[in-house]
C-alpha cells in the first residue's frame, strides 16, 4: 500500500499541515470477542491504543488537529454504561493538544441517539445533522460527511430520515434480518441496516462546498465513516449511495482524497477519476500491545499517511 521510499523521501520536507487519524476504537468494558466473520476484537484494549495515539500526537508537537473516523464505543457496550463510556473515550481525545474533529458511526448511534451524541462530540450543527467542513489552511478544505443522514439508527423512529431509510431498506434488502446480505448480489450487498446514506440536502450542500472550494482553488479531503469506493472496501461496508456522492465529487477536480473507517481491515484504491480512497485500519482489532493510528502530512501535491503498527503507511499523489 503506497511506497515506503516515497514516504521516506518526503520526510524532511515541510508539509502545509499535519493531522492525526484514528478509526473504530469501539471501546467497551467487556471481554474480548469476535466479529460476525470471526475476526478477534479487543474491546478493553482499544482505549489503550487511543491513549498511545494521543501521547504520540502530543509528543510530535506538529499536528494541527486530529480526526476520529467514528465508532468510538461498541454496540455491545452495556446500555447503562453507554453515556459514561462515550464520555470516557471523548475525555481521552480531549487530552490531545488541539482540536479533535469527530464523525459519527453506527456503533456510536447504537449507544446514544443523535441529540445526546452530537453535543458530546462537539458537533454543533442544526437539527441533528452531523456534516460540516473546515479549512485549517487557506489551500486545503476538509469536508466531513454524515453517512447516517438517512438511516434507521440514531434518529427517532418517526423522524422523516428514519422513515425514508426504512422504506429504502425494505425495497433493497428482502431479508427479514436487515443486517444480512444473504441473496444480495455484488454491490447490492451494501444495503444493510448498519450502513446509511447521504440525503438530498446534504448532497446539495456538498455540491455547493465543492463549487466554493473550486473557486477558491482549494484542494479537498473528504472524510466519512462509511467508505465511498468499492476498490478500497468490502461491498458490505459501503455507503448506500456512494455512487451518488462520487457523482457529485467527480463533477469537480478539487477532491483529491477520501478517507473513511467502518471496514476494519483497511484499504486503498484510486478511482476512475484519480481520487484516492483510503479506509483506515481499526483500533479495535489490534491485539494487546499493538496499535493502529497515524498522522498525515499534507503537501501541495500529495498526502502522506504515516501509520503506526497495523495502520499501513500510504503515499497518495494527487492527480492533476
Ligand atoms: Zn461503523
Amino acid at each position: 500500500m503506497g511506497s515506503a521510499n516515497g514516504l521516506m523521501g518526503y520526510r524532511g520536507k515541510q508539509p502545509l499541515l499535519s493531522f492525526g487519524v484514528i478509526s473504530d476504537v469501539q471501546y467497551a468494558d467487556i471481554p474480548d470477542g469476535r466479529s460476525f466473520l470471526g475476526v478477534p476484537r479487543y474491546y478493553r484494549h482499544s482505549i489503550l491504543v487511543l491513549q498511545r495515539a494521543v501521547q504520540k500526537w502530543n509528543n510530535s508537537q506538529k499536528l494541527k488537529f486530529t480526526v476520529n473516523f467514528g465508532d468510538i464505543v461498541d454496540g455491545f457496550c452495556p446500555k447503562d454504561q453507554s453515556l459514561s463510556s462515550v464520555e470516557k473515550v471523548v475525555r481521552e481525545f480531549e487530552i490531545f493538544n488541539g482540536p479533535v474533529y469527530h464523525m459519527i458511526g453506527n456503533h456510536c448511534l447504537y449507544n446514544l441517539p443523535r441529540d445526546k451524541l452530537l453535543p458530546l462530540l462537539k458537533i454543533s450543527t442544526l437539527d441533528g445533522r452531523a456534516y460540516y467542513d473546515f479549512s485549517p489552511v487557506p489551500e486545503i478544505r476538509f469536508v466531513v460527511l454524515d453517512g447516517y443522514d438517512i438511516s434507521v439508527i440514531g434518529w427517532p423512529q418517526e423522524h422523516p430520515n428514519s422513515i425514508e431509510a426504512l422504506k429504502f431498506l425494505r425495497e433493497k434488502n428482502p431479508n427479514s434480518e436487515k443486517n444480512s446480505p444473504e441473496n444480495l448480489i455484488g454491490l447490492e450487498r451494501r444495503f444493510l441496516m448498519f450502513n446509511g446514506a447521504v440525503g438530498k440536502e446534504q448532497l446539495e450542500w456538498l455540491d455547493s462546498v465543492l463549487q466554493d472550494a473550486t473557486k477558491s482553488k482549494q484542494k479537498v479531503v473528504v472524510c466519512c465513516h462509511l467508505p465511498l469506493d468499492p476498490g478500497a472496501s468490502s461491498k458490505e461496508a459501503l455507503l448506500w449511495n456512494y455512487d451518488e456522492v462520487m457523482d457529485v465529487i467527480h463533477r469537480y477536480n478539487c477532491v483529491k482524497v477520501c478517507l473513511a473507517g467502518h471496514d476494519h481491515k483497511g484499504g486503498h484504491s484510486i478511482d476512475s477519476h484519480g481520487v484516492h480512497h483510503r479506509v483506515l485500519e481499526a483500533a479495535l482489532e489490534c491485539p494487546p500491545g499493538t496499535d493502529a493510528f497515524g498522522h498525515v502530512d499534507v503537501f501541495h501535491d500529495r498526502l502522506l499517511l504515516f501509520g503506526t503498527d497495523r495502520m499501513e503507511s500510504t503515499e497518495m499523489i494527487f492527480t492533476p
